[in-house]
């Protein structure tokens, strides 16, 4: 039964209303390869990937020692322009590290932005933490820092260097931004409301690698950061993540504590703290080393597609593109559309996708989640906006090649 509807929409182009319609036809336009349509965000591989594969199953460095490891370390550093990276098995991983690291402790609130992934919020719960909820910026999509502030000048009690949420009685223990489809947040303001409430800054940067904010990149701001490597992302190790820092002290301890807390012996097991596996096997570094030398190439290949949607968008009174903030440079991971009505975003989604275009709505929002329901807040109106009205379009390498 559905798959009958969906071929009769699909040949029948005048059943769709016209919002749905207008987006077809744009993203057609901009991308005539149909095949490449089919997905939002698909991997290429087509530099030393194989090779490097193939390096680590004939030596037999597959799992946790090996030189690709180190070398994706570096070769992050480098690229983040930061004193430390630390790779591990995925982005998740690396947030509930870069937490516990900054001194997140059991009963410890994290403000964040609502509009995420749900792996931002988890990782606030598996480092012991409860997430605090703030409203988006209508313009960045990122944690909006005038209301941040506004909202801790009600609910923060400060003692010292130490802030409490004077509503829950538990320690904030500090502020987690997200750089939403690779658009940076508006960094310096929130860098400023952090410093005067005193609270560290940690970066989910999963989004955004290749992003510069005033000429710097995203995921080297904070005390801390936290990249990802899944499958969907710019660049993938199959799945992976990242810790980033400028402070060597946490550095090492995000080496150590991410590898068992296995002290360095030819021979013994010694390990003096509770560790985690989180190391990254060397398999998927090696992938992530070959990933990493195209990164400056996806990046300018993402950039002239975003730069085609946005001309072809601009002509539409009803739909408006999301670009890059001002002062930023994007990756634009995903690109976004916005509708100017809030309730058709369904029927325009299942439209979208019945005539083959991967389109997706952006994720419900964590205080929406049954698991983070009771969590704190500030008001939530502008995510509540966002999340009736966005939807990510096509957006991968093979997506922006296509048409050019
Ligand atoms: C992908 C992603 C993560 C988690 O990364 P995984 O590697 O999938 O664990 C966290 N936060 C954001 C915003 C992401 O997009």
């Amino acid at each position: 039964m559905l798959r009958a509807s969906v071929i009769e929409k699909e040949a029948i182009p005048n059943m769709q209303s016209e919002l749905a319609g207008s987006i077809i036809a744009a993203v057609r336009q901009v991308c005539p390869d149909r095949d490449a349509l089919r997905a939002l965000h698909e991997p290429v591989f087509e530099g030393r990937e194989a090779e490097y594969v193939q390096d680590c199953v004939r030596t037999g460095w597959v799992s946790s020692v090996g030189s690709y490891v180190d070398r994706f370390e570096e070769d992050l550093a480098a690229v983040l322009k930061v004193e430390r990276a630390v790779a591990v098995v995925n982005g998740t991983a690396a947030l509930e590290m870069a937490l516990r690291l900054v001194g997140v402790r059991r009963g410890d609130e994290v403000i964040m932005p609502t509009l995420t992934f749900v792996g931002t919020a988890n990782a606030v719960t598996h480092a012991g933490g409860v997430p605090h909820f703030i409203d988006s910026d209508p313009v960045t999509l990122g944690l909006d820092s005038a209301v941040l502030r506004n909202h801790l000048l009600e609910v923060a009690d400060r003692d010292g260097a130490t802030v409490h949420n004077r509503i829950t009685g538990r320690r904030i223990a500090g502020v987690l931004p997200v750089h939403i489809y690779g658009h940076p947040v508006d960094l310096d303001s929130l860098a400023r409301v952090c410093s005067e409430f005193e609270l560290p800054i940690v970066e989910d940067a999963a989004e955004a690698l290749g992003s510069l904010y005033n000429g710097k990149p995203a995921g080297s701001f904070g005390r801390i950061a936290a990249l990802s490597f899944n499958g969907n992302k710019i660049v993938t190790t199959g799945g992976g993540g990242a810790v980033l820092t400028n402070d060597p002290e946490l550095g090492r301890l995000a080496k150590h504590l991410t590898t068992t807390a296995k002290q360095a012996h030819a021979w013994r097991f010694d390990h003096d703290m509770v560790g985690w596996n989180y190391r990254l096997p060397n398999i998927n570094a090696a992938l992530g080393c070959a990933q990493l030398e195209r990164l400056d190439e996806f990046v300018a290949l993402k950039r002239g597609l975003a730069k085609r949607y946005a001309d072809t968008f601009a002509g539409s009174p009803r739909i408006s593109f999301v670009h890059e903030p001002h002062g930023s440079m994007s990756n634009y991971w995903l690109n976004t559309v916005r509708l100017d009505s809030a309730d058709e975003l369904d029927t325009v989604l299942a439209e979208i996708n019945a005539a083959g275009i991967a389109t997706r709505p952006t994720w419900t929002l964590m205080h929406r989640l049954p698991m983070y329901a009771d969590a704190p807040r500030s008001e939530l109106a502008v995510a509540e906006d966002l999340a009736a009205r966005i939807l990510n379009i096509p957006s991968g390498v093979k997506v922006a090649r296509a048409g050019v």
